[in-house]
Order: structure tokens, then C-alpha cells, then sequence
């Protein structure tokens, strides 16, 4: 490449190739894909064992599945975050808000100044108003950050988490309790997840915001809402500070959410062609650490097999295995074309593979979930360069049907 862009440029580049795809197909489109920031976000894994085995669940968790990370592991991880240039790291994939976890949790509270985290819980820790009290003033004790905006609890809820209301109300109690000084608005949001059912979404999403008016005092505004098939956000301005943000949370038929009736008729079961998928702004930012400390990439909503880790985080340094990870061509090809691009060059090593599924994530997951397919993706790419072949697939692309990134 001969000439450097300036990280504007880039940006320019990356917003101007979704309204002309052309771009795709040049110099400047590839630097900027290859040099956007990469892996700054983390995904600690803190099951797969669960305390809910929700029908939804994109890693299939539940109280039958074996396994937590370790207090070693966790401090692993936070201790070299910062100077790995990590963003964030979500606590997710099982609940860790419980005993059993509640190490973990310390340490990350511990660090949660120095590396933001995302503690994403399932709100069954607070089937009391005590016990909930007693975890907020755990996280006091452990120095969590509640006030920067960098460190965040999410709780996520809807229908199929067979968690009752009261719940939530306990919680934002126990915080106006326990956190009187603190801002809600700054630390805390709720995340619905959507299962198309627009109706009992809304009713839980007022459920939800009475309990929080409840706890923090009466609506200074009406909550903003927007509404629009099952699409909505809401903001409710309660007593005094920030807003209390509520998201809503796309639900995908992966994981044990392929088994859902809900689905049907939406997603269609279909054979995958390169030019069905789009180019995903966000391939190359994830990484998931599993609860034994080994290191994968991973796409936003499902994680890889186990058998591909770079690395253990409780034995090598952090940064090295995420320069190992960018020094692997797989992951380079990745970050720069998504799964389209790792789809095509599956195809190039066996003319016959096919993906039949619902959704891009099967692709993801039937290429970059086998180590055999990531070793001859890695070979193929020896012999034939990166850039090169990325030219020939973008010369391939139907542009003018590319699906919406
Ligand atoms: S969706 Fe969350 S709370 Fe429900 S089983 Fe999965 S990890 Fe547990």
C-alpha cells in the first residue's frame, strides 16, 4: 500500500463503501479494514454452567453445563487488560452475579477503574431486596466503578427469562439504598431481548420502568419511546441525574433460540452464497476468553469451538497472543472482509463446501469453528497472499446486490 490514511480518511472510507460498494473493491478499502482497531473488546465466559437454562441462549447454558472461570483467570485477564489496549469486557455467557462467581466478580470490580467492564446479569441474584442489597454493597466494597460511565451493569430481561419483576424492582431499590450518592443513570441499564413479540415487550418494558420510578423517584420526563413494529428504546428520567437506558436486544436463531417456533417463517433455511451475507463493521473486534483461560476470536452474538484457542491467558502474556491472533492470516482475512470473505475462501479449498442455515452467524460459525478449515484457509492464503486473493473475491461480489452492512 502506498500511501498512509489518516484514521479520518479511514472512517470516510469505511461510511462511503456502504452507500457505494465499488470502494470495496480498492486500495483505500482495505487499509482501512486491516488497520481499524482490532480485539478490543473481550468476552469473559462465565459459565457455560448458568443458574437459567433460557430457551433463547445463543452459548446454550444452564444448570447442567459444567464449568466457571477461576479467580486466577479473571485476574489474568484484568490485570494485562490495560496494557493490551483493551476497551471493555463483558462478564457474559452464564450469570456472574452468584456465589459461585463471585470472586470473579470482586476482581473485576477491583480492576473496573482501570479496565472497564460489563457485568451482564440475569437479575436473579436479587430474588430478595437483602440479597440484592447484599451484592451492591459487595461491588462498594470492591471499589466498582459507578461513576466514570466506562463500567457498566446490565440486566438483561423479557420473556423468556422466568425471572419475576420483582426482581428488578429489588435491585433498583437495593442501589437507592445502598448507592444513595451514586447516579443510576451513569452505571446501570436494562437490555430487553426482543422475541418479535411487540405487545409483551412493551408491558415489560413499563413493568420494568415503574419499578424504576419506584426506586428513584417520579418521572421528571416521560420516557422517550419509540415504537416501531417490535423496534423501541426507551429513557426513563426518574427523580434526578442521568437517564436510565433501556435497550432492546435482537434475539437470532442460534444456539438453543434455533429450536424457538417463534422463528419460523422468519428465517428461512437456505444454501449461502458469499453475495447473501454482508460485510459486518464489527469482524476482528471481539475475543472470547473461556472459562479454563484459553483465547479465541469470536463474532458479536455466538462464540467458536474451544479447539481453536491461541493461547491461555493464565500462561502467556495477554499481548502476545493477541499479536499471535493478528499475525494468523485467518484472522486477518476476517477482519478484513467478515464472513463472506472466509466463506469464499472455505469454497476455494473445497469447491463442494456449503453452508445451509438460517442466519450469517452458521456461515461464521461452520468455517471458523473447525480447525481443519482454519488450516487450509491459512495455507491457501500462504500460497496465494491475502490481498490478492481478497482482489479476486471483491471482483467477484455482485455489488450491486450487496445485502445492507
Ligand atoms: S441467556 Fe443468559 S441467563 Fe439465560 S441461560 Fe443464557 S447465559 Fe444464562
Amino acid at each position: 500500500m502506498a500511501k498512509k490514511l489518516t484514521i479520518k480518511q479511514m472512517r470516510k472510507v469505511l461510511r462511503d463503501a456502504e452507500k457505494h460498494p465499488k470502494i470495496m473493491r480498492t486500495w483505500d478499502f482495505i487499509e482501512s479494514r486491516l488497520r481499524r482497531v482490532d480485539l478490543s473488546d473481550g468476552i469473559l465466559e462465565m459459565g457455560p454452567n448458568c443458574n437459567l437454562a433460557c430457551p433463547h441462549c445463543a452459548t446454550e447454558c444452564s444448570p447442567i453445563k459444567k464449568g466457571f472461570p477461576s479467580p486466577e483467570t479473571t485476574y489474568n485477564l484484568f490485570r494485562q487488560a490495560n496494557k493490551a489496549d483493551i476497551e471493555h469486557i463483558s462478564l457474559s455467557d452464564g450469570e456472574p452475579m452468584r456465589p459461585e462467581n463471585r470472586e470473579s466478580v470482586g476482581i473485576a470490580s477491583r480492576f473496573s477503574h482501570q479496565s472497564p467492564c460489563c457485568i451482564m446479569t440475569n437479575g436473579v441474584f436479587a430474588s430478595t431486596l437483602e440479597s440484592a442489597e447484599e451484592w451492591f454493597e459487595f461491588l462498594k466494597q470492591n471499589n466498582f466503578d459507578f461513576r466514570s460511565g466506562r463500567s457498566i451493569l446490565t440486566i438483561s430481561f423479557g420473556k423468556t427469562y422466568s425471572v419475576p419483576v420483582q426482581n428488578y424492582q429489588n435491585i433498583n431499590q437495593a442501589i437507592a439504598n445502598i448507592l444513595p450518592k451514586e447516579d443510576p443513570g451513569v452505571f446501570l441499564n436494562y437490555k430487553l431481548i426482543n422475541l418479535g413479540d411487540g405487545l409483551d415487550n412493551v408491558n415489560r418494558a413499563n413493568a420494568v420502568l415503574r419499578t424504576i420510578y419506584s426506586a428513584f423517584g417520579k418521572p421528571r420526563r416521560h420516557e422517550y419511546l419509540v415504537y416501531n413494529k417490535n423496534h423501541f428504546r426507551v429513557r426513563a428520567y426518574p427523580g434526578k441525574g442521568k437517564s436510565i437506558k433501556m435497550y432492546f436486544g435482537s434475539c437470532d436463531p442460534i444456539g438453543r433460540a434455533r429450536n424457538l417456533d417463534l422463528f419460523n417463517g422468519h428465517f428461512k433455511k437456505r444454501e449461502f452464497t458469499s453475495n447473501d451475507l454482508f460485510i459486518s463493521t464489527s469482524s476482528g473486534k471481539i475475543f472470547i476468553v473461556f472459562n479454563n483461560g484459553d483465547i479465541d476470536i469470536c463474532n458479536s452474538s455466538a462464540q467458536f469451538s474451544r479447539e481453536n484457542s491461541y493461547g491461555n491467558v493464565n500462561h502467556e502474556s495477554l499481548i502476545e497472543i493477541l499479536n499471535r491472533i493478528r499475525r494468523d492470516k485467518v484472522f486477518q482475512a476476517y477482519k478484513l472482509a467478515g464472513t463472506p470473505f472466509v466463506y469464499y475462501l472455505a469454497q476455494q479449498v473445497d469447491p463442494e463446501f456449503r453452508v445451509t442455515g438460517k442466519v450469517r452467524q452458521d456461515v461464521t460459525s461452520s468455517v471458523l469453528g473447525s480447525s481443519k478449515k482454519r488450516g487450509q484457509i491459512r495455507e491457501y492464503l500462504k500460497q496465494e497472499g491475502l490481498i490478492e486473493t481478497y482482489m479476486r473475491f471483491a471482483h467477484f461480489l455482485d455489488l450491486r446486490k450487496r445485502p445492507k452492512s
